[in-house]
């Protein structure tokens, strides 16, 4: 019988059989690691345990509380999955279905019908009575030929077993019901006992919009019952945070794929929302010797080719649009080329520097479909977008006041748990940026210098810069737990010299400014999913898209006097209204709670007698008696509280 040798982790080597599994080498080291090993990287690959090597190679033993441990317990969640599947919908059709970063889950398409999320408990039972069963999980090595025969024409799987590197294909059969498989499996179903089934979603067949739409089936499962208890604690929590279902909770926005992907719309409280945080910055942007224009999403391509966009960007951009007479017109991805229009529109002095251009500026970028997420990552956006232009010796001085500006920002907001990120060029990769070493030297450290002046921490990242100069970039968490950039000051040698940009110096020569990108809140709809992610929904009264609700015990009692105080605040400039459903009180009085109203008002016969009001702040079980007068007074302080400047 042929021999193979295994090299071990510490270097020797050992021969073995050639039909050795993994579980073989697990036993000759010792016997109580083959019983907590469930599989084996083999060359670096991912191996059943109990499936024979069959050649040379080094090993590394995958216990079952391992990383690697865990992605195989969840590939077996999403094999044993398709197979309940499968069993009970014999025509249904499989796309992907193994394990990802947060569980696992299948993709499935059947003709008849949708898989519901009402089934998702039975299906689970089915699978947990296979595992109770003691069924084996049994591997089964097919050739190409017969492997498409067995998928009987499901065009994923077809696609998937043509497009397999080896002759061959593996399918695992549980119960008598094999399923092409989509990663190695547990020796044995009876370790898989905690795991759920969550929830049902859309995802398009290899991630491309192209493809047919299939159903995606999400669940987790883990080693233990503690940690699955704690992992859906953690995705409860995350839900009650994730803007996504704020946002339809309480009417903010929505995004129909069948209208576009990424291309939201703002319900009238969204945009409420929204129109408060633009007039504020706007209003602060002023005070602070911005100067707001307004200027075109669409503009001749030559602009971005002139830019550089087109060279370094064109992946993000949209197609142009050819207007069939010569012109190719391009919707812009960023608004700095626009800005510099706006700087080249003068003849410009250095008595004008720092310049400062700033736009509430749409823009549009094709985003990966995938990578669409609510407001978060859109395919048309608002950025809150602000060019400087300064003379050379200018830069520390502006960024720091931007950067200032920028704190100021995030104290009104009440913003505190973010990071700073120096975000470079790739030094291994700089055909991505424009190419000039000096420039990009220079502009990092002078970063890195400002920040140090300032004394304030921040980690290096290297390829995060943008493709024209290195960049400051804020990070926070979403409630999903991805990192994503809030704000960003952007130093640019580039565009200046681009588009050959000049000033009047105080010696009347003509000099080079440099450029300051800087987006101080990000775009609207990244800052409108994060606000609501960090507040949970409950906007600060000046933001929240209701302040008050007036409700009157009974409306032909006290509607009048509701309505006198509802007239009373809305000319002082509150969003109140009168809730005139005249349903019960006590369901009144939850409904604003959960559309987290900040003050919910009731009024009855001696409010009317005392000209008083009975408030209930949100959050709070007590309501408190007040003056009508003390109570508008109140709100119009705590919508001005915000502001602590
Ligand atoms: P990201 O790395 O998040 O894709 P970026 O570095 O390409 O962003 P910039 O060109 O610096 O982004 O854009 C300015 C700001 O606009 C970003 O800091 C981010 O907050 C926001 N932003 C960028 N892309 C999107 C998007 N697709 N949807 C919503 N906001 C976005
Ligand atoms: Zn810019």
């Amino acid at each position: 019988m042929a021999e193979i040798s295994v090299t071990f982790p510490d270097g020797s080597v050992k021969p073995f059989d050639q039909n050795a599994s993994a579980k073989d080498v697990a036993e000759s080291i010792s016997i109580s690691l083959a019983k907590k090993a469930v599989s084996a990287r083999f060359d670096g690959e991912l191996v059943d345990y109990e499936a024979p090597l069959a050649h040379d190679g080094s090993i590394e033993i995958v216990t079952a509380d391992s990383e690697d441990g865990l992605k195989v317990l969840r590939q077996s969640a999403a094999q044993l999955l398709k197979t309940v599947l499968k069993a009970k919908y014999p025509e249904i059709n499989f796309g992907e279905g193994t394990a990802d970063e947060d569980g696992f889950f299948v993709d499935t398409d059947k003709v008849d019908g949708q898989v519901s999320v009402d089934e998702l408990d039975a299906l689970a039972s089915d699978m947990a009575k296979l595992v109770k069963n003691g069924e084996a999980i049994n591997r089964e090595v097919v050739d190409k030929a017969e492997a498409l025969n067995r998928v009987n024409g499901d065009p994923y799987q077809t696609q998937l077993i043509k497009e397999a590197d080896e002759d061959s294909v593996v399918f695992y059969n549980i119960a008598g019901v094999s399923v092409l498989g989509d990663g190695v499996q547990l020796p044995k179903l009876s370790a898989l006992k905690h795991f759920k089934l969550l929830s049902v979603a859309g995802a398009y067949w290899e991630g491309k919009s192209s493809n047919p739409m299939l159903q995606r089936i999400y669940g987790t499962a883990f080693n233990n019952d503690a940690d699955l208890q704690a992992d859906l604690k953690r995705r409860q929590e995350a839900r009650e945070r994730d803007h996504r279902v704020i946002g339809n909770d309480l009417d903010l926005f929505f995004v129909d794929p069948k209208v576009g992907a990424g291309l939201p719309y703002w319900m009238p409280n969204g945009a409420t929302i929204r129109r408060t945080i633009e007039r504020y910055i706007i209003d602060k942007e002023v005070n602070n010797e911005y100067q707001h224009v307004y200027t075109p999403v669409l503009a001749n391509l030559n602009l971005y080719k002139q830019s550089g966009h087109w060279e370094h960007y064109r992946e993000d951009m949209f197609p142009p649009m050819d207007m069939g007479d010569g012109e190719e017109l391009e919707l812009r991805p960023m608004n700095c080329p626009s800005h510099i229009q706006v700087y080249k529109h003068h003849i410009r002095s250095y008595r004008e520097l720092p310049l400062r251009i700033a736009e509430l500026g749409m823009m549009h970028r094709y985003e990966k479909s995938g990578a669409l997420s609510g407001l978060q990552r859109v395919r048309e956006m608002t950025l809150n977008d602000g060019h400087t232009f300064v003379a050379p010796d200018q830069i520390q001085d502006e960024f720091k006041k931007i950067l200032n500006l920028m704190v100021q920002v995030y104290k009104d907001f009440d913003i505190n748990d973010y990071t700073f990120r120096l975000s470079y060029r790739d030094p291994e990769n700089t055909e991505k940026y424009f190419d000039d070493d000096e420039m990009w030297n220079k502009a990092q450290s002078m970063l890195k210098g400002a920040m140090d002046d300032l004394g304030l921490e921040y980690v290096e990242a290297e390829g995060e810069a943008a493709f024209y100069g290195p960049k400051l970039d804020v990070q926070t968490k979403t409630a999903l737990g991805n990192e994503e950039t809030l704000s960003t000051i952007q130093l640019d040698f580039m565009l200046p010299e681009r588009f050959d940009l000049s000033y009047v110096g105080a010696d009347g020569q003509d000099h080079r400014p440099v450029m300051i990108h800087r987006g101080l809140v990000s775009t609207m709809e990244r800052f409108v999913a994060y606000l609501t992610e960090i507040y949970k929904g409950a906007f600060p009264t000046w933001l929240a898209p209701k302040q008050v609700t007036i409700i009157p015990v009974s409306e032909e009692k006290h509607g009048d006097y509701a309505e006198k105080l509802r007239a009373e605040m809305a000319a002082a400039g509150i969003r109140v209204n009168v809730d005139r459903r005249g349903e019960k009180m006590n369901y009144l009085i939850r409904d604003a709670q959960t559309h987290k109203i900040p003050y919910t008002v009731v009024v009855g016969d001696s409010e009317v007698a005392s000209d008083s009001v009975s408030v209930r702040k949100y959050g709070e079980q007590d309501s408190e008696s007040q003056s009508s007068a003390d109570f508008l007074k109140l709100v119009l302080d705590d919508i001005a509280s915000y502001s602590r400047e």
